[in-house]
């Protein structure tokens, strides 16, 4: 049994500890660049459909998502929430005190929550039936051939899926001690005094979060004049207000201009001259995609400022070679990644799946509060279906009993096309993130708010807030005003 893969991988050498691939040029149904959140998607999906598949992975199968991204930032995000319950427990009766963070503690918990997952994981992949895991990095070398170590994996198609990585700006050094990106911060064994976190995007905002219920003094630095920037406005207000309310300083509309090193940390300089410092700089300012140095241009296929171009089924501009996740432009999400993967293992297979709609794709950041929704924010739904023809409501949590219960504030926000469906769900508030799911479907079966005010929702749940916002959006209000 291999040691990487513990269940069943074909091929493995009991000797070595290493993929025995003595065939060069061994043909697969589809070679796959990267084990990540899209990679290995497509990987079980094609292996289902009966399809011969070789995985190419250089890290750890899970990618970016599992190891250093989505699940350890949720599990600080949680012990963020357990510190912010103890500090605050006073309120709801029960004595509490928070005497500290145990940084080691706190890393275990979440290490464990990664390493169960990760287990899980190679099984699942390791004892598919039809795919063969090869570990290394690999290369496009021909636009049907990846090559690993010198041996060709060639497939009568291919996905590219290599992710995407943190990035910084020009003159600025990410040192991995001073000067951090996300990658840094999740290994960090200690809780720091004072952090800048330059970008307010999710990422920027969900570890703004973790630091301030961990006790450390945070300023946001964002050029675009709102935090997210990308969610509905009332949204990214309402963020806003909560950030303030709980003391998390934030400068928007304020690009990066310089930072230096002090003898305590940094000093960070934003337009207009005003400097900020801090111990620690951390560099959230999005991600880029993982291309360079791949082949993938060498082998004709089409990339603009190191994303991969793909049409709406996922096609390269080269044929059978396919692109799923953080390289193709777009969200950058993970269940983003698994349904393209999915989309294209089907694909191959013959079996014309429907086209993934952007636009249908839930989105959560999961700060506190949290924010969540899904299809077109009021703004965009009124560029493309004019002002006059769209409609929206925003339902406030102070009318849902659940949210009272937990001592929440926020909303949910329902836009929808006059006389049509609802086409944008906007929510803030604690655990929205939950809610996400019955929005997105309402989003993507194209529902109409009278159709969704049938629907019982329990009581009390945060649920309800959804279901009493469509109520009021179909002219019957219950616990609101039309
Ligand atoms: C801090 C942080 C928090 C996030 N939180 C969330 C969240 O809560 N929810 C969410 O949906 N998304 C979240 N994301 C985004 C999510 O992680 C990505 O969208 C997702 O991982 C993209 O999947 P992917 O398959 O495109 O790439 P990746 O997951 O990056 O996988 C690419 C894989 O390819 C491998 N690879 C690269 N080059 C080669 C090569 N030459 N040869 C072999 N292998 C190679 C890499 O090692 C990697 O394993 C977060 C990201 C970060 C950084």
């Amino acid at each position: 049994m291999c040691p990487h893969y513990p269940t069943v991988t074909p091929r493995c050498s009991q000797a070595t500890w290493e993929l025995d691939v003595s065939e060069p040029n061994e043909t697969f149904d589809i070679v796959i660049l990267g084990g990540g959140s899209g990679g290995y998607a497509a990987a079980l999906r094609a292996a289902e459909l009966g399809l011969s598949v070789a995985l190419v992975e250089k890290g750890k199968l899970g990618g970016t998502c599992l190891h250093n991204g989505c699940i350890p930032t949720k599990a600080l995000l949680h012990a963020a929430e357990v510190a912010d319950q103890t500090r605050e427990s006073e309120q709801f009766g029960v004595k509490a005190e928070l005497v500290g963070i145990d940084m080691a503690a706190v890393n275990s918990y979440k290490d464990g929550v990664v390493a169960r997952l990760y287990k899980g994981l190679q099984g699942l992949l390791g004892g598919a039936k039809n795919i063969t895991i090869v570990s290394g990095a690999g290369r496009l070398v021909a636009p049907n051939t990846v090559e690993v170590d010198g041996k060709r994996y060639t497939g009568r198609n291919i996905i590219l899926a290599s992710g995407s990585y943190a990035k910084s700006l020009p003159g600025l050094e990410v040192d991995g001690e001073r000067i951090i990106t996300s990658d840094h911060a999740l290994v960090m064994d200690r809780v720091p005094a004072s952090v800048i976190v330059l970008g307010g995007g999710v990422i920027g905002v969900e570890f703004a979060s973790v630091w301030k219920s961990f006790g450390v003094d945070v300023t946001i630095i964002e050029a675009l004049p709102r935090l997210v920037a990308a969610e509905d406005e009332e949204s990214s207000k309402a963020l806003e207000r909560a950030f303030r309310k709980r003391k998390i300083n934030f400068k928007v509309g304020k690009p990066f201009e310089k930072v230096e090193k002090t003898d305590s940390g940094v000093r960070v300089t934003i337009a207009g001259g005003e400097t900020i410092e801090a111990e620690l700089l951390l560099v959230a300012v999005g991600r880029g995609p993982n291309t360079a140095g791949l082949g993938y241009e060498e082998q004709g296929v089409r990339m603009d400022r190191g994303y991969v171009l793909t049409d709406e089924r996922q096609r390269t501009s080269v044929p059978n070679v396919y692109a799923v996740g953080d390289i193709v432009p777009g969200l950058q999400l993970a269940h983003r990644g698994f349904q393209q993967g999915i989309f294209v293992a089907e694909e191959i297979a013959g079996e014309n799946p429907a086209v993934i709609d952007e636009a249908g794709i839930p989105r959560v950041t999961y700060s506190d509060p949290e924010l969540a929704s899904v299809g077109l924010t009021e703004a965009k739904a009124k560029e493309q279906y004019g002002a006059d023809k769209v409609k929206s409501y925003n339902y406030n949590l102070g009318g849902n009993g659940k949210s009272q219960i937990l001592k929440t504030t926020g909303f949910v926000k329902l836009v929808r096309v006059e006389d049509g469906p609802v086409v944008g769900v906007h929510m803030v508030g604690a655990r929205v993130g939950e809610l996400i799911g019955e929005a997105q479907l309402i989003y993507n079966w194209e529902a109409y708010p009278a159709e969704v005010a049938q629907l019982v929702h329990a009581h009390p749940t945060q649920n309800e807030a959804l279901g009493e916002a469509h109520l009021a959006l179909a002219g019957k209000p219950l616990h609101a005003h039309a």
